[in-house]
């Protein structure tokens, strides 16, 4: 029996500020979509692995943070400042609330502080290290402790400092699939989705070499957008509900982690929502007959320290 692991990138402005054509409707969309979101988790009484943004963790600003390594390149020129009353797309204590307030038992985790990306040829290890530090202090201002790291458009990098800020799991890339180095790329991808008999991988954490967890992703539950999935339609089933639920019979077959992520702005209009449900409830489903776990990234990285304790006592 494996389980199903979903996270939740949780960012409102943040996922964006660096964007010179932000996605207008995921932003006004943001705030609404992720109370519904919790409501929707709730129904079916799944927990999940919430990686949310440390600066909306903050009551207030003054939009400079100069004391922060990034603020000479001009890295929060798009900070407002203020508090969540003026500027509720920075700020988010009371969705963070919403989160912890929720029936389903979910995790809060870290998706940095200002959404830096990783990469060595962006940002120093200064930064890096501000950005892990601020989200586990913000974090813990809150009472609440973070150990489960989503690293920003999924770029993986400077590992090395989580272990220091009190981390101990991130989600890594999901493995690649046989269309990514099609020279057809969108048309392999469509008719795999559509009509492909192969689901999406199964996952298994691994230890890395600072002794992190990683769980890497096997779906992102957005990622067949667009025209893709306007063409689809004829096709019947939502082709991501039918990889999903492919991930999750497997997870119900064999060890091993299927692992989910999303962001509550992708749920943009009705068809985005009844995705979501169609696969909650496909999960609740298996779940309830006994055929596999939901966890979160906290409690698959708990089990992989522990077996690795033991084969190693
Ligand atoms: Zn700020
Ligand atoms: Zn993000």
């Amino acid at each position: 029996m494996g389980s199903v692991v979903i996270s939740i990138d949780a960012e409102l402005a943040w996922g964006f500020h660096d964007l010179p054509d932000p996605p207008e409707p995921r932003i006004r969309r943001a705030r609404s979509a992720w109370v519904e979101t919790v409501d929707l988790f709730d129904e079916y009484l799944i927990p999940a692995t919430w990686a949310v943004v440390g600066h909306l963790l903050l009551e207030e600003c003054n939009g400079e943070h100069a004391d922060h390594p990034a603020a000479t390149s001009g890295w929060f020129d798009a900070d407002p400042g203020g508090d969540g009353t003026e500027n509720d797309l920075w700020f988010g204590t009371n969705l963070v609330d919403a989160i912890r307030e929720a029936d389903a038992d979910h995790e809060v985790g870290s998706h940095s502080f200002s959404h830096v990306i990783f990469d060595r040829d962006r940002i120093t290890p200064e930064i890096a290290a501000a950005e892990f530090r601020r989200s586990a202090a913000v974090a813990r201002e809150r009472d609440l402790s973070v150990s489960s790291f989503v690293f920003p458009r999924n770029i993986v990098g400077f590992r090395e400092l989580l272990p220091k800020y009190g981390f101990e799991a991130y989600r890594g890339r999901a493995p690649p699939r046989w269309y990514d180095d099609s020279k057809l790329y969108p048309l392999a991808k469509f008719v795999s989705y559509t009509v492909g008999t192969e689901g999406p991988p199964l996952v298994k954490p691994e230890i890395d070499e600072h002794g992190l967890v990683n769980i890497p992703a096997s779906l992102d539950l957005y990622s067949f957008e667009g025209p893709a999935r306007t063409a689809a339609r004829p096709f019947g089933e939502d082709p991501i509900v039918r990889q999903a639920k492919m991930g999750i019979d497997a997870a119900a077959e064999s060890p091993g982690v299927f692992h989910i992520w999303l962001h509550p702005n992708n749920l943009v209009d009705q068809a985005d929502v009844d995705r979501l449900r169609r696969v909650l409830s496909y999960v609740a489903e298996r779940r309830d007959e006994g055929r596999l776990s939901v966890e979160t990234m906290a409690d698959v990285a708990e089990r992989t320290l522990a077996k690795h304790r033991d084969l190693h006592a």
